[in-house]
This record gives structure tokens, C-alpha cells and sequence, in this order.
């Protein structure tokens, strides 16, 4: 077992790990999206992230739950497009998930997490192999349940599942969201969701583990 489990200032560090990993790669994901989307995933996220922090210091939520939840609303009213609402719906359904405690440990966040992509599921109706942000989440959320109770072990694995799924789906056709419109088109071309999700997970894995 972990000896020390993820607290609410842990999952501030982590959320903040990724408003400035999307930050940074805010180009990177718009390049993705320019190649089989509309080019405003990058600008799209960074700019709810940078909501959603701007809310957890102004809010200073006092429980894992509270924390999620006011994440998962700030994406949801500060983004467009897909991936506000999916994001958005994430953090919604693992703050749920969490409920109002100060401390999960490593099978409370994983059922969390568990909730989290059901969620996503739940909004967009994605299936494996799809080429969206699921083919990165599906995979971490098993590889963190197969890993045993090591909340560090977990989070590694979980993060390198979500590297792997992001990498496969460069040779899918896509079938949901705007880049299936392209059809045969879309395939040859990294899904950006999947690359946002990866780096959610790397942040996960750098601050909570
Ligand atoms: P939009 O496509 O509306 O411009 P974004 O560019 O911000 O939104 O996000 C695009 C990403 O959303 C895709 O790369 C894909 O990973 C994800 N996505 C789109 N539709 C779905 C869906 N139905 N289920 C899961 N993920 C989806
Ligand atoms: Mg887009």
C-alpha cells in the first residue's frame, strides 16, 4: 500500500501539471488538430485550464471532491467544442466519485479515475479504437487496475498505457467527432484528444505518484 495518499494539495499539483503541460504544448495540439480537426484543441484546452486554475485559487476547494467537481464545471462552461464537455464530464463524475473526502488512496483514486472515463464514455459514446481521447484513458485506466495497490507502480503504468493508446491511434480511421468527417483521410494522423489525455496522466504520474 502507499503510504501516502493523494490529498487535495496533491490533486491541485496535479491539475496545475497540466494546465502548464497543455500550456507548453498548446501548439503541438493545435498542430494535431489542424491536421484532422479545426486547429482550436491547444487554444481550447489551455484556455479552460487556465480557468479552472484561476477558480482553485480563488475557491481553495477543501475536499478531493469539491476539487474535481469545480474543475470539471469550469471546463465545461469555459470550453467548446468536444473535448469541453468530455473533459468537463471527467472531472465532474470523478469529483462524484470521490466524494467529500480529504484523501483518497490508491484503489479511491483508481475507482475515480474508473468513473471519470465512464463518463467520457457516457457524453461521447466512444469506443476503443474510435481515435479519441478514450483509446488513451481506456487503456491507463486498466493498465492502473492491473497494477496492483503502489499508487507510484500505478500511475506509472497508467501514464505509459495512455502513451501507448496515444501513439495507436495514429493509424485509426477516425469514427467520432470531427476528425471522422475526414473519413479515410483522418488516418496517419496522431488524435489530439488522445494526446491531451496522455499528457493528463504524465501529470498524474509526476505529482500524485
Ligand atoms: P472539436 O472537435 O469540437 O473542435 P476539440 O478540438 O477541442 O473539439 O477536441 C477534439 C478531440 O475530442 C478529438 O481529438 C477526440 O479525441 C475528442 N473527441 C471528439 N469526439 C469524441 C467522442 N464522441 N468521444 C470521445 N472523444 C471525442
Ligand atoms: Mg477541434
Amino acid at each position: 500500500m502507499s503510504a501516502v495518499p493523494v490529498d487535495v494539495a496533491a490533486l491541485r499539483a496535479w491539475i496545475g501539471a497540466f494546465a502548464a503541460d497543455v500550456a507548453e504544448h498548446q501548439e503541438e495540439l493545435t498542430r494535431l488538430d489542424s491536421a484532422i480537426g479545426d486547429a482550436d484543441h491547444g487554444a481550447n484546452l489551455a484556455r479552460g485550464m487556465r480557468a479552472v486554475v484561476a477558480a482553485l485559487d480563488s475557491e481553495k476547494p477543501s475536499t478531493a471532491g469539491a476539487l474535481l467537481k469545480r474543475t470539471g464545471m469550469t471546463l465545461v462552461s469555459t470550453v467548446g467544442g468536444a473535448s469541453g464537455p468530455l473533459y468537463g464530464t471527467f472531472f465532474l463524475r470523478m469529483g462524484t466519485a470521490a466524494g467529500e473526502v480529504e484523501t483518497l488512496d490508491a484503489a479511491a483514486f483508481g475507482a475515480a479515475l474508473r468513473a471519470g472515463v465512464g463518463g467520457i464514455v457516457a457524453r461521447g459514446k466512444a469506443e476503443l479504437g474510435d481515435k479519441t481521447m478514450y483509446d488513451a484513458l481506456a487503456p491507463a485506466a486498466d493498465a492502473y487496475d492491473a497494477a496492483g495497490d503502489d499508487l507510484g507502480a500505478a500511475l506509472r503504468a497508467a501514464s505509459e498505457a495512455a502513451d501507448r493508446g496515444r501513439d495507436a491511434t495514429v493509424p485509426l480511421q477516425a469514427r467520432k467527432g470531427r476528425a471522422s468527417y475526414l473519413g479515410e483521410r483522418s488516418v496517419g494522423h496522431q488524435d489530439p484528444g488522445a494526446t491531451s489525455s496522455a499528457l493528463l496522466l504524465a501529470a498524474a504520474a509526476r505529482t500524485l505518484g
